[in-house]
C-alpha cells in the first residue's frame, strides 16, 4: 500500500456529466449573491453540481469571506489570509437570500477562520438566529470546520441548534497529510460525538477516489457512524486543478451503490453515495422533513447523550452578538 498520492490522471469517465451553469435560474441566483455580497461554496470550491441546483433555485451560502486560512489540496477555495474580520451584517443577508430564494432546508457552510479566537463560529450561531427569525420552519444546516478542537467555539453553534450539524471528514486518515494538512481525524470524529451527545442530527461524508483502499474506505465510514453519524455522503473526489491533488481513480456508480449499501448496514438513518454526490446535493432530502428538534433525539452509536449544552436554542433570546 503506497503511502504518497499517485501522480497519474485516470481519464475522467462518461458517468461524471457537469451540467452547464446557465440559464434563468442561474442568472437570478447569480444577481442575489452578488447583490447581497455573498459567497457560495457552489461557486467557489467549482462544485460540479451548479448548473443543476442553482436551476432548482439551491445554492449552499459561504460565510466568513472568500478566504480560507488553510489550504487542504483537494479544495479550490482560495487561501491565504484574510484581510478583514468576520462581517457581523453577514447573517442578516444570508437570511434576506434564504427568504428571498424562498428555501425550505439552507445549507451554511464557511471557510475556515483559524485567524479568529472562534473560528467564526458566533458569526455561524448568528447565522443561525437569523435564518430563524425571517424565515420561521425553515431548517438550518451548518456544515463547519473543526474549530481547532476548540469545544467552546463547538459549543457557541450547538447552542443555537441548528437543524442538522454537519462536519466532513473528507479522506482516511492516512491521506490527511497531503489532502487535509491542519486537520487531524480524531478531532473531526471527537466533533461529530460531541455534536451528538448534545442531541443534534449529525451528519458527515468523505470524498473517494484520492488512492485510499477499500478496506480504508470502510474502516472510516465505520468510524464516523462510530463517532455518531447520523447521515453519510459519499462523493468521487474532482480534481479542481492541475495544482490541486490528482484524481487516483474513478469510482464506478456500482461501487458507490456498494459503499452506501454497506454503510446503510452500520446503521445510517440516511446514505447518499454516486460520483456527483456532495455534502450539501438534494440535502433538504438527506433529512426528515421539518427542524431537527420535532425528530426523536436518540443516542447515537458512540453511548448516551451528555448532558452538557442547552437542549433550547439561543435564538429564542435573539441572536448572539458576534465578537
Ligand atoms: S451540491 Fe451543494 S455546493 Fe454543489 S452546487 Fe449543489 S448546493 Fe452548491
Amino acid at each position: 500500500m503506497s503511502s504518497s498520492l499517485p501522480e497519474s490522471r485516470p481519464r475522467r469517465p462518461s458517468w461524471i456529466r457537469a451540467r452547464a451553469p446557465q440559464g434563468p435560474g442561474y442568472e437570478r441566483l447569480r444577481g442575489l449573491m452578488r447583490g447581497l455580497d455573498l459567497h457560495t461554496v457552489c461557486e467557489e470550491a467549482h462544485c460540479p453540481n451548479l448548473g443543476e441546483c442553482w436551476k432548482r433555485g439551491t445554492a449552499t451560502f459561504m460565510i466568513l469571506g472568500d478566504t480560507c486560512t488553510r489550504a487542504c489540496g483537494f479544495c479550490a477555495v482560495k487561501t491565504g489570509l484574510p484581510g478583514q474580520a468576520p462581517d457581523g451584517a453577514e447573517p442578516r443577508r444570508v437570511a434576506d437570500a434564504v427568504a428571498r430564494m424562498g428555501l425550505r432546508h439552507a445549507v451554511v457552510t464557511s471557510v475556515n477562520r483559524d485567524d479568529q479566537a472562534d473560528g467564526g463560529a458566533s458569526i455561524f450561531a448568528a447565522t443561525i438566529c437569523a435564518i430563524r427569525a425571517r424565515v420561521p420552519g425553515c431548517a438550518v444546516e451548518v456544515l463547519i470546520p473543526d474549530f481547532k478542537g476548540s469545544r467552546e467555539a463547538l459549543e457557541i453553534v450547538l447552542a443555537a441548534r441548528p437543524d442538522v450539524l454537519n462536519h466532513n471528514v473528507e479522506t482516511v486518515p492516512r491521506l490527511y497529510r497531503q489532502a487535509r494538512s491542519g486537520a487531524r481525524f480524531d478531532r473531526s470524529l471527537e466533533l461529530l460525538g460531541r455534536s451528538k451527545a448534545a442531541g443534534m442530527l449529525t451528519k458527515s461524508g468523505i470524498m473517494v477516489g484520492l488512492g485510499e483502499e477499500t478496506e480504508e474506505v470502510e474502516e472510516t465510514i465505520r468510524a464516523i457512524r462510530s463517532a455518531g453519524a447520523d447521515v453519510l455522503t459519499v462523493g468521487q473526489y474532482l480534481s479542481p486543478s492541475p495544482k490541486h491533488l490528482p484524481v487516483a481513480r474513478y469510482y464506478t456508480p456500482e461501487e458507490f451503490d456498494r459503499l452506501r449499501d454497506f454503510a446503510l448496514g452500520l446503521g445510517f438513518q440516511h446514505v447518499e453515495a454516486g460520483p456527483l454526490v456532495r455534502s450539501s446535493y438534494h440535502a433538504e432530502e438527506h433529512v426528515a422533513s421539518g427542524p431537527a428538534s420535532r425528530r426523536p433525539e436518540g443516542p447515537g452509536p458512540a453511548g448516551p447523550r451528555s448532558e452538557t449544552g442547552p437542549r433550547t436554542s439561543v435564538c429564542a433570546g435573539g441572536p448572539r452578538t458576534p465578537r
